[in-house]
């Protein structure tokens, strides 16, 4: 053979390589209470491996019921040191509670409990027990000084509404820094993409339906994350017929009674687009439109409220469609 055709043929080899398409590597793990998986295009099983123990060692410091964690630690001694990553959430979550007016309040923990969301063993508490666990609730006192936190007698603190967003950014940004340009992070419903699908086209997820089987149509996001929540996450039925969900109006102790059902909530940053899913839904959707308008946080929403209407804010336009079972409910748009 002739050296350039050798040439010639190395060549086309190399090529070949390049435009094969990787693979999907997929890790489905429980962890923070939810099932969780990761798709990463990219042929590095000890990146996916890093990136699970990664979620492992923030469960282990920011879990409300783990034994030893630095929030469980605060919790049961009143003052803990924190680590980078604890210090760090917990800044940045305060300041949605302080933004979000108390909606998002992350010192919520002993209501939580005491409708039995923490263990399963639910109960309705009576309202003078909730007024006084209301009086240990006030995200405001929660003092963070040069990297210890300390919480007031009775005061617990639950990163819940938060915990999952944080650790969707930095399951992303650990896998960006290794060269990932495509990933799809399904985080126990809180979806995070990294980049684009691998042919370059935005990744469609569905958005569960609040009350039906299905879903309620699909979202395009790039680079985004696209984060729910839902009163059909985490709920129970009492004696009396009614539904009690997890989601608690830190107004009055009991779950929130606003008129909306679900919320998502589309952004850059997960910690931000998993709090704010949480904040919005206890706001109802007059104050979170409103929210929506004068946030300093670039986000978009899907609020669906219990008449079933779908309300979208105005970014969301041709990136959500209704799916087909759908196709008859009222499809409003929320402007600026
Ligand atoms: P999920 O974690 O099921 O996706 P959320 O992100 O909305 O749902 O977080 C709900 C969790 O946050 C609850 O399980 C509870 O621990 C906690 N929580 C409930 N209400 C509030 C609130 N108003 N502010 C902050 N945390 C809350
Ligand atoms: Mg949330």
């Amino acid at each position: 053979m002739k050296k350039w055709m050798i040439l010639f043929l190395a060549l086309c080899l190399v090529l070949w390589g390049c435009s094969a398409p990787v693979e999907a590597q997929t890790r489905t793990i429980f962890a923070m209470d939810t099932v969780m998986e990761l798709t990463v295009y990219a042929d590095n099983e000890k990146l996916l491996s890093e990136a699970v123990s990664r979620i492992r060692e923030l469960e282990s410091k920011l879990s409300v019921t783990m034994d030893g964690s630095e929030i469980h630690t605060v919790n049961s001694a009143g003052t803990a040191p924190l680590s980078g990553d604890t210090a760090d959430l917990l800044t940045r979550a305060l300041a949605l509670c302080a933004s979000t007016g108390g909606t998002l309040d992350i010192s919520i923990y002993p209501v939580v409990s005491a409708w039995g969301f923490t263990t399963g063993e639910y109960r309705i508490p009576e309202k003078a027990e909730l007024e006084t666990l209301l009086g240990r609730v006030n995200y405001s006192a929660i003092v963070l000084e040069e990297g210890v936190v300390s919480v007031p007698e009775g005061m617990q603190i639950d990163l819940g509404s938060v915990a999952k967003g944080y650790t969707g950014d930095i399951i992303s940004t650990l896998l960006k820094e290794n060269g990932v340009t495509s990933a799809l992070l399904n985080l126990g419903g809180n979806v995070q993409a990294v980049g684009n699908k691998p042919d370059g086209m935005p990744w469609r997820v569905a958005v569960q339906h609040p009350t039906e089987d299905g879903y309620l149509g699909v979202l395009s996001i790039s680079d985004e994350a696209a984060i729910t929540s839902g009163g059909y996450e985490r709920y129970f039925t009492g004696d009396d017929g009614q539904t009690y969900w997890h989601i608690i109006d830190p107004a009055t102790g009991a779950p929130v009674d606003s008129g909306l059902i679900s919320v998502t909530i589309v952004g850059d940053s997960g910690l931000i687009c998993d709090g704010l899913s949480t904040a919005l839904f206890v706001m109802g959707l007059e104050k979170a439109a409103q929210y929506w308008r004068n946030a300093a946080e670039e986000f978009e929403a899907i609020l669906v409220t219990d008449d079933g209407t779908i309300y979208i804010t105005e970014g969301l336009q041709g990136k959500f469609t209704l799916s087909e079972n759908c196709e008859d409910a009222v499809l409003a748009v929320i402007t600026r």
